[in-house]
């Protein structure tokens, strides 16, 4: 491999080796709360927790302690051995989760969750196949960008064999020519029905679809919809994984976000928000039916990482401001009161804001050239000069001092649950003024 020659916006030349070298990232000096700085002293409000992680914000002094006195007294244990801190989070997770979702089987992020999650329905149905959406983004390994749906999995095919998408609800693009969202969701459910019968239902091991739709819309369900995957997985046997790597651990404004809905899945996984990503950590929590299969046989997927103390403290700790702080009330008054209406209030004023949709600090804007034609901004997967139009937006963002997360023609709103109401007025202000970018090409 060369080595990387890419520049920073300051003109600072790389001279790390790196694979991604079509990057032009920013150096980032420093963070702290719902802000991050670069050497320049330029300040970004972090409208996407960095990839929607960062869900305590930037240096918590408990998280940071959490990680501190964890160094002093065990920094690293193997996943044979029996660990404290490991355990004790393990058993907070388990209280929060729901039904008999009472194991936790710890990964170093949410790709490798979903690897095993898929790898223990398997194993312990003894079926082959997994259903997931087209509209899906589980990982980047060679087994989760299979599972995953969107582009991202084409120049990685063939990728594993067994896997199926199939579409899910999208009432604003349906796929279904629904007229409405209930419509939507019950043809939603008869399409995977088909692709149960069609692909033989004794062949799948399980569905896993993200409980709310992340990089690919930030796709709230529809009432009705996760149950009735729940009904389709109990009727022909297979299992039900709710992918919660982004939206588990407060996002949404409930510990998981299946619990919105009351449904309760097989296996969930988790990673970013269990700990905020100041040391990787993901996991699997996985129900006592599916853990049963695995009581007299060893599971076969051992990591030497899993459940790593340093990542583990502030996973506690997290759990602990969580609820001393009152959180996950903060994030549901904050997206009913605050990003719902001045969401609603753009949707109103920008001629290129298609739909708006989210719940809780986890949103999207929708931009299109034609809100009658609801043709997108930019063309599904655009690339360079088609593109630009998205990175016009992002740039006004940015020079506006907000930092949100633009994905095709979406731009994406999930800053540190933290936030305070006035951080996050000033930040909708940002992205409301940096909105004129894309109406300059709507009709
Ligand atoms: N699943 C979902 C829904 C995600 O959004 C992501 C990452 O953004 C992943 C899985 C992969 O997680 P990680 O990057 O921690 O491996």
């Amino acid at each position: 491999m060369e080595p990387d020659t890419s520049s920073d916006a300051r003109g600072q030349v790389f001279r790390c080796w790196s694979a991604q070298g079509g990057s032009r990232p920013l150096t980032v000096a420093g963070a702290q709360g719902s802000w991050f700085w670069d050497h320049d002293g330029n300040r970004y409000l972090d409208l996407a927790s960095q990839l929607v992680n960062v869900n305590l914000g930037h240096r918590h002094p408990r998280l940071l302690a959490a990680v501190t006195e964890q160094a002093a007294s065990l920094c690293t244990v193997g996943p044979h051995f029996s660990n404290d801190t490991r355990d004790r989070l393990a058993r907070l997770i388990a209280e929060r989760a729901p039904g008999d979702l009472d194991r936790v089987f710890f990964t170093n992020g949410g790709t490798e969750a979903n690897e095993h999650a898929v790898r223990m329905a398997k194993l312990s149905t003894g079926r082959s196949k997994v259903l997931t959406a087209y509209r899906s983004y589980h990982g980047a390994t060679s087994g989760s960008i299979t599972l995953t749906g969107d582009p991202r999995r084409w120049p990685n095919e063939p990728g594993l064999p067994g896997v199926v998408h199939f579409f899910g609800p999208y009432a604003y693009r349906t796929a279904f020519h629904a007229r409405d969202e209930q419509q939507e969701c019950e043809r939603a459910l008869g399409h995977l029905e088909e692709v149960f019968r069609m692909e033989g239902p004794h062949t799948v091991a399980a569905v896993l679809l993200e409980t709310v739709v992340g990089t690919n819309g930030v796709l709230v369900p529809p009432d009705g919809y996760l149950q009735g995957v729940r009904d389709l997985c109990d009727r022909y046997g297979a299992l039900l994984i709710c992918d919660e790597v982004m939206v588990g651990f407060g996002r949404i404004g409930e510990w998981f976000a299946v619990d919105a809905w009351h449904v309760t899945p097989d296996l969930i996984t988790f990673a970013k928000g269990v700990n905020s990503g100041y040391v990787p950590l993901g996991g699997v929590i996985v129900s006592e039916r599916v853990a049963a299969a695995f009581e007299d046989r060893v599971y076969p997927g051992g990591l030497t990482y899993s459940g790593h103390p340093l990542a583990c403290a502030p996973g506690i700790a997290t759990i602990e401001v969580f609820e001393e702080t009152g959180l996950l009330a903060h994030v549901r008054r904050l997206g009913r009161e605050v990003m719902a209406p001045a969401l609603e209030k753009m949707a109103a004023r920008h001629p290129s804001v298609g739909e708006v949709r989210g719940r809780g600090l986890f949103w999207a804007i929708e931009l299109v050239r034609d809100r009658e034609t609801r043709e997108p901004l930019v063309p599904f997967n655009a690339a360079g000069a088609e593109a630009r139009p998205m990175a016009e937006v992002m740039d006004a963002c940015v020079a506006g001092g907000v930092w949100p997360m633009c994905q095709m023609n979406r731009v994406h709103l999930a800053p540190p649950l933290v936030i305070t109401e006035e951080e996050l007025r000033r930040g909708l202000e940002a992205v409301d003024a940096a909105l004129d970018t894309a109406d300059a090409y709507a009709t």
